[in-house]
């Protein structure tokens, strides 16, 4: 969980990549339903671009599928659920067991945001300030050009953090009554990091020793 542009994707490539699970991203899925101009990815489009939410049993419909696909390897979400109603139909499927907040000022993020540079396909992502591409406008490991996303403009951001407090700050409260909610607060994505690292080898090490 965290704002739109508080590094969800960033620690969710490291988290993916440390533990070895596999990685749903909401935002990716529906990125690349346009970019294939599925006929969702075009009825969604201008959801996306005007800052609002995809309605929510479109969301979840997808997300449910996939995991179901996923069968018993470990996952994780990231951008799923936003809204309470979505975090009621994953919880109707499956227990979550552990809930990672960023939790980054919404001043930061304006300024991240317009500064973003996307590679599409994989969803990583660039800054042009603080984590520029090796090759100005071109993927570190593919070499394919990046884009700014159509959602990455100055209004459009202030659309998304409006309905993010709107709709995704309850889904917090919703984690935090379950037990299950961890906040990590911060300007920058390396400095959040290896907290978020810690605290998950320390959860995986007692999930070990239950299991044992
Ligand atoms: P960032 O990519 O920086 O994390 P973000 O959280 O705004 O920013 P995405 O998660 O990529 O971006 O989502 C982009 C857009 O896709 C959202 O603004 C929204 O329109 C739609 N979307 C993504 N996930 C959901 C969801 N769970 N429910 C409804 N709409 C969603
Ligand atoms: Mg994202």
């Amino acid at each position: 969980m965290g704002p739109p542009g508080s590094g969800k994707g960033t620690v969710s490539a490291r988290i993916t990549k440390t533990f070895g699970l596999s990685h749903i991203s909401s935002g990716d899925i529906l990125r690349s339903n346009i970019s294939n101009k599925s006929e969702l990815g075009l009825l969604m489009k201008c959801c996306i671009d005007q800052g609002q939410l995809v309605p929510d049993d479109v969301m979840s419909r997808l997300i449910l599928r996939d995991l179901r696909a996923m069968d018993h390897s470990s996952w994780l979400l990231d951008g799923f659920p936003r809204t309470v109603p979505q975090a009621e139909a994953l919880d109707d499927a499956h227990s979550v067991d552990t809930v990672i907040n960023l939790n980054v000022p919404f001043q930061t993020i304006k300024q991240r945001l317009t500064s973003r540079w996307t590679h599409l396909p994989t969803g990583r992502v660039y800054n042009v300030d603080f984590n520029p591409p090796k090759v100005p406008g071109l993927d570190d490991e593919t070499g394919e050009p990046l884009v700014q996303r159509d959602d990455d403009t100055p209004d459009t951001v202030t659309l998304r953090l409006k309905a993010y407090e709107n709709q995704t700050e309850p889904v917090l409260e919703y984690y935090r009554s379950n037990g299950v909610l961890e906040t990590f607060t911060g300007t920058e994505t390396n400095m959040i990091w290896p907290h978020v690292e810690a605290f998950l080898q320390k959860k995986l090490f007692s999930v070990k020793q239950k299991v044992a």
